[in-house]
């Protein structure tokens, strides 16, 4: 018998007939003897739609309020899978983030989870209850409900099996597992039967949307057990999220690759070669809360120099026009731009210990002709900037160089 937290995402939940297909499966585990505690996302296109109205009383509403209307898409779902359950004749008890009392600080649409009480849950299961959990929000000390930002539901799923120590805390979505690419670009991905926690959150942070990356980052530091899975299989392990085999010969040298579309370049040309001149490009931008990706500074000749950074599509005007503000006062010759650039990164633990991966990876586009525009590195990763019309090629030609192509 374990104790076991189940995450069911939007999709997992976004009608009445699927909400019973989940109350089946819980009743499965349920006979089986595990105790359950299920979180639930709002079902698909809810939360959407929500902030959608909160937009046409009000251009900026405010905060507070706009987490009292979208934090309501939980609580409907929670209701509707507790009464799926008593139909099935399991015993189940819904609860809102603050009635388990789910404490986050008090930054509205983003909040933190500080602690969790779980007191009742604990009650409940004891009781053979199953305890249903309203996913995406919390409370702050003063009672106001919060939320913990688009896909928060994943982070109270780890949470509440770190806070309960659960024995796994399973995701179900609409995949079956983390891949080692997009399948709708390259068709022979292929299913990791576990990545590891450092791999999973850069594949998070670079653009692959199976988790959010809080609840990976949680996972990670709780050393929770988590699992992704289909909802919508019957079989299946999905895929384990682990810590880095010690001494694993097997382990591959690439996991992942990950990609994102909507990157923009900008180059500041012909600025003076001197101390503080990245503060000085890079401070106004930060300040409009636009972020900053690779940087590249190039060596400078005759007193000045270039400096080029990457910014998401969607900053591309704002990042521009900042700094066509700042230009003369900067002393900067020109700004230039290209807003169809993309992203892609190989992620693999792997790496550590094996010299000559970079080299492949570059050897690899360029024999496609694939111009690389910067590059960026960590202990795990290397990602390249290159032009958006090649991402599919590069992606595919990547998967194949690394040996993640379908045996
Ligand atoms: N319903 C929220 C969202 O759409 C939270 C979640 O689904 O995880 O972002
Ligand atoms: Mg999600």
């Amino acid at each position: 018998m374990a104790l076991i937290v189940q995450k069911y995402g939007g999709t997992s939940v976004g009608t009445p007939e699927r909400i019973k297909n989940v109350a089946q499966r819980v009743a499965k585990f349920h006979a089986q003897g595990h105790q359950m505690v299920i979180v639930l996302s709002a079902m698909s296109g809810e939360t959407n739609r929500l902030i959608g109205l909160a937009k046409e009383i009000s251009a900026n509403p405010s905060p507070r309020e706009l987490d009292v209307v979208i934090s309501t898409g939980e609580q409907v779902t929670i209701g509707l899978l507790c009464m799926a359950l008593q139909e099935a004749g399991v015993n189940a008890r819904s609860y809102t983030g603050g009635q388990v009392r789910i404490l986050t600080d008090d930054s509205f649409t983003k909040a933190r989870i500080l602690d969790i009480d779980g007191e009742n849950i604990r009650r409940d299961l004891d009781a053979g209850s199953v305890v249903v959990v309203a996913g995406f929000q919390g409370v702050d000390e003063e009672g106001n409900i919060t939320t913990l930002g688009r896909g928060g539901s994943d982070t109270t799923g780890v949470a509440l099996a770190a806070a309960i120590k659960a024995d796994e805390c399973q995701i179900y979505t609409d995949v079956d597992g983390v891949y080692t690419t997009d399948p709708r670009v390259v068709p022979e991905a292929r299913k990791l039967d576990t990545i590891t926690f450092e791999e999973m959150l850069e594949m998070a942070s670079l653009g692959s949307k199976v988790l959010q990356i809080r609840s990976v980052e949680f996972a990670g530091k709780y050393k929770v057990k988590l699992r992704v899975l289909s909802s919508f299989q019957e079989e299946g392990e999905g895929t384990l999220i682990t810590v880095e085999e010690e001494n694993n010969m097997e382990q591959p040298i690439i996991s992942g690759i990950a990609f994102n579309r909507d990157e923009a370049k900008i180059t500041v040309l012909g600025v003076p070669d001197k101390p503080g001149i990245a503060y000085q490009i890079l401070g106004p931008v930060a300040d409009a809360n636009v972020d900053v990706d690779m940087i590249i500074q190039n060596v400078g000749h005759d007193g000045t120099t270039d400096f080029s950074f990457t910014v998401n599509r969607p900053d591309y005007d704002k990042a521009v026009k900042i700094l066509e503000g700042v230009q003369s006062h900067i002393g900067a010759r020109e700004i230039r731009g290209d807003r169809t650039m993309a992203k892609v990164s190989i992620v693999g633990v792997g790496m550590r210990s094996h010299p000559g991966v970079a080299s492949r990876m570059f050897r690899t586009l360029a024999e496609e002709g694939i111009n690389i525009q910067m590059i960026s590195t960590s202990e795990i990763k290397i990602s390249v900037a290159i032009d958006e019309k090649y991402l599919e090629l590069a992606v595919r030609v990547l998967h194949r160089a690394f040996g993640l192509d379908q045996a």
